[in-house]
């Protein structure tokens, strides 16, 4: 039966055309537009002889099912030609704690960017130091001075454009060539643009991670982690993820797919109405800084434009100097902001964040409370009619 996925396309896809076509194989679907969730453990051998030669397209669930395999193609398409291989996990932080192992071994030296996701640093400062693996924080904004701090046992650089909370942007081509000069993997953690808007390994990373918990999934019903890396890297995330047994459950993954469908249209929208709110903050006289590479204003801005193809819907604003119970009152009278961890789904969050205690290369001083804002869906004249209610009770409450 055929049907547009069997054709081949005469010219090259656009990457939000392969979301839509990747990963659907019409024939194994029985004409179905999407993949079966497929449970399972055991796969059957046909005959013995199959069995001795490991015959088959599936050999044990946890190595792939044909759900996974939809998944996985479509996520190569857009990880780009660079891509050798995708592995899934069961979370983000699972995807990076995979990787980690995946390349280090003990008595390695790693270098991680300062503004990295809390627990990335967490798991280096803990269970990789406990296996004797060293690891040093840089600056975010070091560029190829990183090389400066290069020893001769350096593994890999760890980076993730722009920053957890703080949203400084690296120069990762800058870094990826000093790294490469010597041999260094890179490792990025592109949970923020995803491979839509920023292609990591077209920027010379070697293995780009996903939170796929936020945007890929998109709908805030999902934990979900995704490991695409080149062909130099691809042999040690395949043969980690065989030997810690890390797999992803199905519905996870359909749904993980199903995400994937829309996040073209999802991220258009979370991006466009993140710059308007990240602009109407800006001119909001409680504000101090917004911190959106995505604003000409912002020091991160030239970096973003040359590197990435489009901003998300997350940043940050500093709030000029408050009362916490001013913040609070700001906090607890919006309506349309919902106050809790992770984000990349269709609704809008705030979060009240402090980096000071997570920060050791640099100094976080940002001069007022910090606040950092995932914009949903929702119509940007009810949002801005929220923030402008809840301005008005901080104003008060400021006294
Ligand atoms: C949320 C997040 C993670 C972790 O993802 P989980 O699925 O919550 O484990 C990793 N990196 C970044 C940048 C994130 O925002």
């Amino acid at each position: 039966m055929k049907s547009p996925q069997d054709k081949k396309p005469s010219r090259t896809l656009a990457p939000a055309t392969g979301l839509v076509t990747s990963g659907r194989d019409t024939l194994a679907q029985k004409g179905f537009i999407n993949p079966p969730i497929v449970r399972g453990s055991t796969v059957l051998y046909p005959t013995a002889e199959d069995l001795h030669a490991h015959r088959g397209e599936f050999q044990y669930g946890r190595h792939g099912t044909p759900t996974t395999k939809a998944l996985i193609d479509a996520l190569m398409t857009l990880e780009g030609a660079n891509c050798a291989g995708v592995g899934l996990a069961p979370s983000g932080v699972a995807a990076i704690s995979t990787t980690l192992l995946a390349v280090l071994k003990s008595g390695d030296h790693l270098l991680v960017i300062d503004s990295a996701y809390r627990p990335t640093r967490n798991f280096c400062d803990s269970l990789l130091k406990r296996y004797g693996v060293e690891t040093s924080y840089f600056d975010p904004l070091i560029g190829a001075d990183v090389a400066t701090l290069f020893k001769p046992n350096t593994r890999a650089v760890v980076v993730e454009a722009p920053g957890s909370q703080s949203f400084e942007m690296p120069d990762i081509p800058a870094i990826a060539k000093a790294a490469h000069d010597k041999g260094i993997l890179v490792i990025d953690d592109n949970t923020w643009a995803t491979p839509l808007y920023h292609r990591s390994l077209d920027q010379g990373v070697d293995i780009s991670i996903q939170a796929a918990t936020k945007y890929i999934g998109g709908h805030s019903d999902i934990m979900f982690g995704t490991i695409a890396a080149n062909a130099t890297a691809w042999p040690l995330i395949t043969e980690a993820i065989r030997l810690l047994g890390v797999c992803a459950g199905p519905d996870d993954v359909f749904l993980a797919l199903r995400g994937l469908r829309t996040l073209a249209v999802r991220l258009a929208h979370h991006q466009q109405s993140g710059l308007d709110m990240a602009r109407w903050f800006a001119a909001r006289p409680e504000v101090l800084r917004v911190l959106h590479p995505g604003l000409e204003s912002d020091p991160g801005h030239a970096i973003w434009k040359r590197d990435f193809t489009g901003a998300s819907g997350l940043f940050s604003i500093v709030l000029k100097p408050a009362p916490q119970k001013a913040v609070d009152a700001f906090l607890d009278a919006l309506t349309l902001f919902g106050m809790g961890y992770s984000w990349g789904g269709f609704e809008s969050l705030v979060i009240p964040f402090d980096c000071s205690g997570y920060r050791t290369a640099t100094t976080w001083a940002p001069g007022g409370p910090a606040l950092r804002f995932h914009i949903g869906l929702e119509s940007l004249d009810d949002l801005k009619a929220d923030l402008a209610a809840g301005f008005e009770v901080f104003n008060a409450a400021k006294g």
